[in-house]
């Protein structure tokens, strides 16, 4: 209802209103007091007039009976003039009361001729003597004495009562003024009472409205007040709240920044903050930890055979069993399939070993996830501080430089870091820079390894292996330097060239009226997906008029799984050109044989690890077994790899796969080899075979 504004309007108005008022009744009360004053000083002054008036008066009846005429003569003549004198000072008060001044005159007149008449020698002071006015009148009724002296003495007497009743008029007129003057006065100090006390009433009603008001807008206030600090209270429980979000949130960040959202353990930030605080604890002391990088072998390919839901799961599997093994805050993701442990006080190999080894035993158990059993195994590499490095960065890079060690050795395996490595690391460098080089300077080399037919002891075909001849190294296997062309891709352009050279060798070869049968070319994961094959061959295949019978190209099961319907389309169209495909290392990779079936393939190389153990190695034995057997259903050319020895050809040969490549036959060889190859017996008699070799599917 009030706010403070309207309070203070009120309190204002009230206060100027007390004080008008104050100020008001002030004024009518000085000027009630100021009439009061004048009428006490009046009533003074009458009073004073009264009482010489009475002493005149009494001193006017004592003529009468005093025995001392002339003395009390004196004295009426010193009362006339007090009474002179104090009716002259009231005289301003009187106004216009004429009675007054007539009485007053008759007064003084009276009095002056009963002075007058005292002079009278009746009345001298021998006479006068020891009798009295009233005394002599008396006596002189009785005695008859002279009649002068008793006719004086009547007239003194009359003159006398005629005095007296003209005081008595004055004295009657003073006394009712005075009388009038006190009602007067009285009716003042009431009227100054009445006008107090309504001021004291409506100055209290004031402040009773004052206080009321007062009150109302203190409740009001207090309500407000209240209200804010319910709304205040609101608000901070809002801002606690908030506050409670924003560092659940700030919480949530830091995990998030600190914790791998796919598997929930620290992810590489903050392995390497935990991993620097360690340095830093441990650097006094030089106690020595050690740091593991471990990377899933073959990830990728279980992405592409399964799809990445199947491999997310198979990193939070992975992850799971790493907490299990070791315990969260000691091991990392570090994105992709590459985790790393931190193992404290290691103080040798074996301390570390033994972790790592925990750990590979607990992956060694398949994996279930869905219907799916999947194997997976992994590489790891270990650094130890502070032998190998002192600080975070060059431990882990170290460790990774291990771990690519155990993959560069078969993978499924775990290394401890030595500077050979970081040496092999710099020579893959400097590998990658003359890589660079080694086309234009004419350094790579197609060799060309025989395809032979067991049966026949006859060279059906032939498959080119690329070497690269640096002038500092000397001859580099594909393995290490196709990886390097993959990853800088290189290999779009060496593939291209590789494909050129096996062509045109084909050519030269034919124009010199021998017959190679075909040459497989190695077709690169990269090179299937952003060679351009589709046109880049067919071209080629014009350009040197080499018929599409005699280029073959291989690919693994793993290349194609990458990317299955690009891959499918690249090699439907190659196909459709006349080209034969061959699916390479078959039976190491993961590819799916519902989708094998619906490829235009024309062949199958039975993988070199299958092979190796043979005859010997019953699983392996079945496991081919099962490859032929499945070429034939599938009306599919067949190719072992990598025989070595007389019994495994046997082996192959009776089990129905009778074309082999393999060191037992023929090591790769130069293509300045071929020709004098071409025209031994294994180049077959001229006719019927190379008829057979011209058509090598059919
Ligand atoms: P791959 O295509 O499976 O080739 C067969 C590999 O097995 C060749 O090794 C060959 O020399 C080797 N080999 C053949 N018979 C035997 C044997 O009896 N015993 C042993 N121990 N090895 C045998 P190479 O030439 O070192 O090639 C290795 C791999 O490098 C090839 O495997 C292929 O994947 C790749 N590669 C080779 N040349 C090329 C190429 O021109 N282009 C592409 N993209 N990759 C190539
Ligand atoms: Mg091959
Ligand atoms: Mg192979």
């Amino acid at each position: 209802m009030f706010n403070t504004l309207t309070l203070r309007k009120i309190a204002n108005f009230s206060f100027a209103a007390i004080l008008g008022g104050s100020i008001a009744v002030g004024t009518l009360l000085l000027l009630l007091l100021r009439d009061y004053e004048q009428i006490i000083a009046d009533q003074q002054l009458s009073k004073s007039a009264y009482e010489a008036l009475f002493v005149l008066k009494y001193d006017t009846e004592r003529l009468l009976t005093t025995s001392d005429l002339e003395k009390q003569t004196h004295t009426l003549i010193q009362s006339k003039e007090e009474f002179n004198k104090r009716f002259a000072v009231l005289t301003p008060s009187i106004g216009d009361k004429k009675e007054w001044f007539q009485f007053r005159n008759i007064v003084l007149s009276e009095l002056e001729k009963i002075e007058i008449l005292l002079k009278d020698e009746n009345f001298s002071k021998q006479n006068m003597m020891e009798k009295s006015l009233l005394r002599r009148l008396g006596e002189g009724l009785n005695a008859n004495e002279n009649s002068v002296y008793y006719i004086k003495i009547r007239d003194l007497n009359n003159n006398i009562a005629y005095l007296k009743q003209y005081e008595d008029f004055l004295l009657d007129e003073l006394y009712t003024f005075q009388f009038n003057n006190t009602s007067q006065a009285d009716k003042h100090i009431a009227e100054a009472k009445l006008m107090i006390i309504w001021v004291i009433a409506i100055t209290f009603l004031l402040l009773i409205v004052l206080a009321y008001i007062v009150s109302r807008t203190i409740k009001k206030a207090e309500n407000n007040l209240l209200g804010i600090q319910v709304n205040l209270r609101i608000a901070l429980a809002e801002l606690e709240e908030k506050q409670k979000i924003l560092v659940s949130q700030r919480d949530i960040l830091e995990y998030s920044a600190h914790y791998d959202s796919l598997t929930d353990i620290p992810n590489r930030l903050h392995f390497v903050e935990k991993l620097t605080q360690l340095i830093g604890r441990h650097k006094d002391t030089s106690e020595p930890f050690a740091v593991w990088f471990i990377d899933l072998d073959r990830f990728k390919e279980i992405n592409d055979s399964f799809g990445h839901s199947i491999g997310d799961r198979v990193l939070q599997e992975v992850a799971i069993r790493l907490n299990e093994a070791i315990g969260k805050e000691s091991i990392a993701r570090f994105g992709g399939d590459e985790f790393a442990i931190i193992v404290e006080n290691a103080q040798n190999f074996h301390d570390t070993e033994v972790i790592i080894k925990r750990f590979l035993k607990m992956l060694s158990d398949p994996l279930m996830i869905d219907s799916y059993e999947i194997f997976i195994t992994c590489s790891a590499g270990a650094s130890f501080f502070p032998k190998d490095a002192h600080n975070a960065e060059e431990l882990l890079r170290n460790a990774d430089s291990a771990m690519y060690q155990a993959k560069a050795e078969g993978k499924n395996t775990y290394k401890f870091y030595t500077q050979e490595m970081t040496q092999r690391v710099y020579e893959r460098l400097t590998l990658e820079n003359s890589l660079r080089k080694a086309l234009s300077h004419d350094e790579l080399i197609l060799y060309y390894q025989p395809q032979v037919d067991m049966s026949r002891g006859e060279i059906i075909g032939f498959e080119a292996l690329i070497r690269w001849n640096n002038p500092e190294i000397g001859l580099i296997s594909p393995l290490k330097f196709i990886p390097i062309a993959e990853e800088t891709g290189l290999i779009i352009e060496i593939g291209e060239w590789i494909l050129e050279e096996a062509c045109r060798q084909m050519m030269q070869w034919r124009s010199q009226g021998l017959n190679p049968g075909y040459i497989a070319v190695n077709i690169s994961a990269k090179q299937l997906i952003h060679g351009n094959l589709e046109k880049v061959v067919p071209a080629l295949l014009k350009q040197y008029r080499c018929n599409p019978d005699w280029i073959e190209l291989e690919l693994t099961e793993s290349i194609i799984m990458n990317n299955p319907e690009y891959s499918k389309n690249i090699l439907t169209q190659l196909s459709e050109s006349g080209l034969k495909l061959a699916i390479d290392d078959f039976g190491t990779g993961y590819s799916s044989l519902a989708y094998l079936k619906n490829l235009p393939i024309n062949k199958l190389k039975i993988d070199k690890s299958f092979v190796d153990n043979l005859p010997y190695n019953q699983a392996d034995g079945e496991i081919v077994k099962s490859i032929i057997h499945l070429c034939k259903g599938l009306q599919l050319k067949i190719v072992a790899e990598g025989i070595e020895t007389e019994a495994q050809g046997k082996f192959l040969l009776q089990e129905g796969c009778p074309i082999a490549q393999g060191y037992y036959y023929f090591r790769p060889l130069l293509a300045s080899q071929i020709p004098a190859l071409l025209d031994s017996p294994w180049g077959g008699n001229k006719g019927e075979k190379s008829e057979e070799k011209e058509k090598p599917y059919d």
